[in-house]
């Protein structure tokens, strides 16, 4: 039997592959598309069919689809091999670049993804404060690992499911709650439970959103943080690059002691990076007592791609308008029409199917997502390919063309 239909290959897949995928998002009802090429702001599936994309692999894809220059680098360190187990020049030099780009980045450690940059910040973050407990956003994602797989993210709030089977009570005992945009209930936490070493939290909450901060609100965690004598973590993995060079801190103008980042600084290649103060930074192996290592940590291709990507940015910095003046766009079209709220910064947007735009988790949840599931269908079937739940972020690149924003904003229209 030939498996060369979407339909096939799920079917084929679902026997050898839990869910049949490879993350769980993808499992899209009743079998997810499979994509065959991808160039610019277009995915081709297997059947042919082009779809105009605004998930963009949820976030990496800044420059577009299978980006020229981004391509030409990787093919030029493709020629010098691409795994030395050694260090390479590459190192030095990416953490010159995103050392320079970040306040709050003396020094950085480079890994595999953002999930792995995450554990060890926290680990790090333990290391060096010898306190146990960690804090977290409600809604807030950092990858899947233990401590951090409570009320997280889209995947737990699509399925319904807060944490994860095999994930030890005691463990995530340790990882306390507060919503967004509540600085009040972190003060509250903390002058209560002084055993925490963190506060972990995405300025912007990507995977349930984009839900925005309101005024002052990292500013006021921050001096919280500081006068509880608690780190602050920012997770910049989706905001790194994103919201500008040097993301979330620089736009908002607040300096955490840590960051994590990944997805833009890969050029779509896989990578995590942690950095932040030296003092905390020296903490960690073989600098320190803090442990943390990985056979593909500075992977050259990755790294060659990040270093491709960084420079293009710096090079095209007017990017960052350009397309905050697309969303802008948007916004103005799409806007509240049919009782939903649109909600933008930079080149992340969304249409939440709420009334008005969520404030936190709680507010997040009260979406329409039937309504969203419809919308879905109707959008795919009219072309175009958004992330498939109401809760994760729709992205636009620099491949995106006022032509692809018109045609977004009249299929809004359309199947709304
Ligand atoms: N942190 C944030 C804010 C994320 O959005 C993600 C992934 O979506 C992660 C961490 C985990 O990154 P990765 O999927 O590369 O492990």
């Amino acid at each position: 039997m030939k498996h060369n239909s979407s339909e096939q290959l799920f079917a084929l897949a679902k026997t050898l592959m839990p869910g049949g995928v490879s993350s769980p998002v993808r499992a899209i009802k009743p079998y997810p598309f499979y994509t065959a090429s991808a160039y610019g702001s277009c995915l081709t599936t297997v059947e042919g069919t082009e779809l105009l994309d605004f998930c963009m692999a949820y976030g990496p894809l800044l420059l577009g689809h299978a980006a020229p220059q981004i391509r030409e680098a990787i093919a030029n360190q493709l020629e010098n091999g691409w795994l030395y187990g050694t260090p390479s020049p590459l190192e030095p030099a990416f953490a010159g670049m995103i050392t320079a780009d970040h306040k709050g980045m003396d020094m950085v450690r480079f890994v595999s993804s953002g999930s792995e940059a995450t554990m060890a910040a926290i680990r790090l973050a333990r290391g060096f404060t010898k306190k146990s407990d960690i804090v977290k956003i409600e809604g807030g994602f950092h990858g899947a690992h233990d401590a951090v797989l409570v009320k997280a993210g889209s995947g737990a709030t699509t399925t319904g499911v807060p944490d994860s089977a095999g994930v030890l009570a005691d463990l995530v005992a340790h990882t306390r709650q507060v919503p967004y945009n509540d600085a009040e209930a972190l003060e509250t936490l903390l002058s209560t439970h002084k055993d925490v070493a963190a506060l972990i939290i995405e300025p912007i909450l990507g995977n349930i959103g984009p839900v925005l901060p309101d005024e002052h609100y990292l500013e006021d965690i921050r001096e919280i943080t500081k006068a509880h004598d608690v780190l602050l973590i920012f997770d910049e993995v989706i905001t790194g690059y994103r919201l500008g060079i040097g993301g979330a801190q620089v736009r908002f103008g607040v300096k955490p002691d840590l960051t994590t980042l990944g997805k833009i600084i890969g050029g779509g290649l896989p990578i995590g990076a942690f950095g932040g103060r030296r003092e905390i930074l020296e903490q960690v192996s073989p600098q320190g007592p803090v442990y943390q290592a990985g056979t593909f940590s500075g992977n050259p291709l990755s790294l060659t791609a990040g270093i491709a990507t960084l420079s293009w940015l710096h090079d095209h910095a007017s990017l960052y308008a350009s397309l905050e003046e697309k969303t802008r766009a948007l916004e103005e079209s799409i806007g509240t029409k049919a009782g939903g709220s649109f909600v933008r910064i930079g080149s992340m947007f969304k249409y939440f199917f709420r009334a008005r735009p969520p404030k936190n988790y709680r507010e997040v949840k009260e979406c329409d997502t039937e309504a969203f599931g419809r919308f879905w269908k109707k959008m795919l079937e009219a072309g175009i390919f958004l992330p498939p739940s109401q809760f994760e972020t729709n992205f636009l690149s620099a491949a995106h063309s006022d032509n692809d924003i018109t045609t977004l904003s009249q299929a809004y229209s359309q199947c709304r």
